[in-house]
């Protein structure tokens, strides 16, 4: 079977007038189903450019992304869309939470959006990933009520609502203090082994060593990588 992810001469230059920013230098890289792949580097280094382009969330300068049998660099926005929402579930590093819905809402957004499920089975699903997550006791509370390990992992309930093929996480342990940090790297391990493919990007040494494989990212170039995979 070829490898879920193939990401070739991926390139990404950012205009704003007269000035370019060659954020991703020519990146290759592939990702086998069900793997957890981290990446590695510096802030700059390209690493939410990258995870943006493996989402659908942007568009290359030049080169090509494939995910399974879709060819994301020849998609229009309308195709990215719905390959996003059937594929693709992004953890942010902000969150991005809905402050003036409850955590259950939150999670059931996107699956509420692709109205694929019964009402009784979504209910079922986000209710099962809350006590997953540990935070099920937490369901009918907003977003700023909870610590911020408590939204990361609202975040993550959300990105897994729709069985998302590939799994992208940006610096999950960015803005959390160590025993949060490690409770949400569990949870993206716990993920894997129940064969979630996954892709986190982080700045983190501790974050970027729960990769089975890890690559590592320098000014929009792969540097290296750790052996295996
Ligand atoms: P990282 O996530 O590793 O910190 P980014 O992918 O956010 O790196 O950024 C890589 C480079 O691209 C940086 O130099 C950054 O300033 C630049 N960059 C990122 N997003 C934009 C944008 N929307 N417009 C212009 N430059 C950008
Ligand atoms: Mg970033």
């Amino acid at each position: 079977m070829p490898p879920l992810v193939r990401v070739d001469d991926l390139r990404k230059t950012y205009r704003s007038g007269a000035v370019a920013c060659e954020a991703l230098k020519g990146i290759s890289m592939r990702i086998a189903d069900g793997e957890l792949v981290t990446v590695m580097g510096h802030s700059g280094s390209g690493k939410s450019t990258l995870l943006h382009l493996i989402g659908g969330l942007d568009c290359p300068t030049s080169g090509s992304v494939e995910i399974g049998s879709h060819a994301l660099h020849t998609m229009n926005e309308a195709a990215l869309a719905r390959f996003r929402r059937g594929n693709i579930g992004f953890v942010f590093q902000f969150f991005n939470l809905i402050d003036n819905l409850t955590v259950r809402a939150n999670v059931e957004l996107p699956a509420l959006l692709s109205n694929g499920r019964s009402r009784s089975a979504l209910r079922e699903r986000s209710e099962t990933l809350l006590k997953r997550l540990g935070i099920a006791d937490q369901a009918e509370k907003h977003p700023w009520q909870l610590s911020g390990g408590q939204q990361q992992r609202v975040a993550i309930a959300r990105a897994l609502i729709n069985q998302p093929t590939l799994l992208l996480v940006d610096e999950p342990t960015g803005n959390l203090d160590s025993a949060s940090s490690e409770t949400v790297l569990e949870i993206l391990d716990a993920c894997h082994s129940e064969g979630q493919t996954v892709l986190m990007v982080t700045h983190d040494p501790r974050a970027a060593a729960r990769g089975q494989r890890v690559l590592f990212l320098h000014d929009g170039r792969i540097v290296g990588q750790t052996e295996g995979g």
